[in-house]
């Protein structure tokens, strides 16, 4: 069946090289909004018809491009960004290849039209087919405007494998929004089908543009990361999402490099672990972010669409963005009216030589009664209180051994004990300086043996395991001797207390090491716990109530349940029909 060996048509090797740039209708869209972003434009607008599949057109009044260099704007790597590959290492342009405007020229019917602000009038060219025509004087305003239509008119593989409009829809608004959010001056404007569908007012205000995407309840509380220390020449910003609000997805993580907006599952994952513990499992943040870098550090030219990049040193970039996530919660759980969780000393919730963990985590003083008061004394309401955090509560009792019942200014909270005192043994732990968890010796050293892969990790772990007060030694094979336990887990065999933190080390795939260690607190607070079924006296559930209310982050357990029910006294008047 071979008919030999022959040349492409340069027709048909242009449409083969389009079809890597331009994929579908947004792939346009987004071609030609970078380049009317590189020509310094300040308003952009986009209008489509059929979700781009019929007609993209996108306007600006950016530099515009001179009379006698139109023709060329359409030729295959014809580029005014890029004249040398040194040049690569520096770019600062979004585009650089020079293939778009010949791609889209290959696949669809394209009019271009531009005025410089040196040039007397504007000039038209039209192309189709990859074939660009003469170009003629005609009257325009500054700027550029680029009509496609018929994306793929000639390709019919690609035309048959289009999205439904409203997905492609979809993708453009997102794009659209995107750059708004990379180029906050920039004034957007996005019309599908004849209805607005995103704008945005070129204010320089973020915000802004975040209130358009996330709503501007969910806008006001993002916070903000460029407050955030960093040191070393990676900068972050942006904003991210409170931790009472999340999504069921990472796809409205945004990120963005140099003001390219990118594709990046590691860095995604660095926003998401920042948030470990401070979200529900299955539930995620929320934002944008922007990583500002010197261009010789990131390579753009990995992908023909720009979308993925390449870092010089990757981990450096990942642990930037995730330090300044986390400083960034923990700084704005910090700010508020309720003492950070420092006066509850840690010795009160280490459990005593074997005595197992009970009601050692009990505190020596009787609940503050006046802190009510304090509470409440903000509106004569509800007082209001930053995100995540909790009023002072008043502990009414117990029910079925596993339930405080408290009553704050705003209402009844259900606490679960035991994810209540998770978190309280977390946070306590947690704030001990590394290596200065306690741990209790053993009165003879035990040797345990542990399955090979587990044992494997072990070993790769050891170093963590002593800073949390392990004292633990390889003993030949698959074997350890155990010399020392947290503290915390006292009263389990050294054996069940090993096993308890090696349990899943091997499906970590945190590369972290603090990250690594939060799980290992994680893991012992929740075997040191105390239980469900547990009874606790008037004074112990005191105490549980006063040191939760005095967390960073009191209303999930350190693995994202949910401590706490929360009825606001609206919701018990509505129930009881007196509203
Ligand atoms: P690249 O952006 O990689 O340079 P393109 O094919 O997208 O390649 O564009 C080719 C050239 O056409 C650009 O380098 C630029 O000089 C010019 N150009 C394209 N769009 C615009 C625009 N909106 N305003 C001004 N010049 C433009
Ligand atoms: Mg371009």
């Amino acid at each position: 069946m071979t008919r030999g060996i022959r040349v492409l048509s340069p027709q048909l090797s242009s449409q083969i090289a389009a079809g890597e740039v331009v994929e579908r209708p947004a792939s346009v869209v987004k071609e030609l909004l970078e380049n009317a972003l590189d020509a310094g434009a300040r308003t952009i607008s986009i209008e489509t018809e059929e979700g781009g599949n019929q007609k993209i057109v996108v306007a600006d009044d950016g530099d515009g491009i001179a009379p006698d260099e139109i023709s060329l704007a359409l030729a295959r790597h014809a580029t005014s960004k890029l004249a040398s590959i040194e040049d690569l290492d520096t770019i600062r342009t979004l585009g650089f290849r020079g293939e778009a405007l010949a791609s889209i020229a290959a696949v669809a019917r394209v009019q271009l039209t531009s005025r410089s602000r040196a040039g007397s009038s504007g000039m038209r060219l039209k192309a189709e087919n990859g074939r660009a025509g003469k170009p003629s004087p005609v009257g325009a305003p500054q700027g550029t405007v680029i009509l496609v239509e018929d994306l793929f008119f000639n390709v019919p593989a690609r035309r048959k494998f289009l999205k439904s409009r409203t997905t492609e829809r979809r993708l453009i608004e997102a794009l659209a929004a995107r750059y708004a959010l990379a180029y906050p001056s920039v004034r957007f404007r996005l019309v599908q089908d004849g209805r607005e569908s995103f704008s945005s007012t070129g204010s320089g205000d973020r915000r802004e543009v975040l209130a358009a995407l996330f709503g501007v309840d969910a806008a006001q509380r993002m916070i903000d990361l460029s407050a955030a220390e960093m040191e070393g020449p990676v900068r972050v910003s942006g904003f991210v999402s409170p931790t009472d609000l999340s999504r069921s997805n990472r796809r409205d993580i945004l990120l963005f490099v140099n003001g390219r907006s990118i594709a990046d599952p590691a860095l995604t994952t660095a926003v998401v672990q920042a948030y470990h513990t401070l979200l529900m499992v299955g539930r995620f943040p929320f934002g944008a972010v922007f990583i500002e870098m010197p261009p010789e550090d990131v390579d753009v030219n990995v992908h023909p669409a720009k979308a993925e990049v390449r870092f010089r040193s990757p981990d450096a970039v990942f642990s930037a963005v995730q330090r300044a996530v986390r400083q960034a919660l923990l700084r704005s759980a910090g700010s508020s009216g309720v003492p950070a969780a420092a006066p509850w000393p840690t010795r009160t919730w280490a459990t005593g030589g074997g005595s197992g963990p009970g009601p050692d985590w009990m505190l020596d003083h009787a609940p503050d009664p006046s802190g009510m008061d304090s509470a409440n004394s903000s509106a004569g309401g509800a007082p209001v209180l930053p995100a995540g955090e909790i009023p002072l509560l008043r502990p009414v009792g117990q029910i079925g051994s596993a339930y405080l019942v408290a009553e704050g200014p705003d209402g009844l909270y259900l606490i679960d004990q035991h994810a209540a005192h998770e978190r309280v043994l977390f946070e306590a732990m947690r704030r001990e300086q590394t290596g200065a968890h306690v741990s209790q010796r053993l009165l003879a050293p035990e040797i345990v043996d542990l399955p090979a892969l587990q044992a494997s990790a072990l070993n790769d772990q050891l170093e963590m395991l002593r800073q949390i007060g392990f004292d633990v030694e390889p003993f030949g094979g698959s074997s350890f001797r155990v010399r020392s336990v947290p503290q915390l887990l006292g009263a389990l065999r050294p054996e069940d207390a090993l096993r308890a933190v090696v349990e899943d080390f091997e499906e970590d795939e945190t590369p972290l090491a603090a990250e690594t260690e939060a799980r290992l607190i994680a893991r012992i607070c929740k075997r040191a716990a105390v239980k469900a079924g547990q009874a606790l006296g008037p004074e112990e559930q005191a105490a549980l109530v006063r040191a939760l209310e005095a967390c960073a982050s009191p209303r999930t357990c350190p693995h994202g349940r949910p401590t706490m029910i929360h009825l606001p006294m609206d919701l018990l008047a509505r129930r009881f029909g007196r509203k």
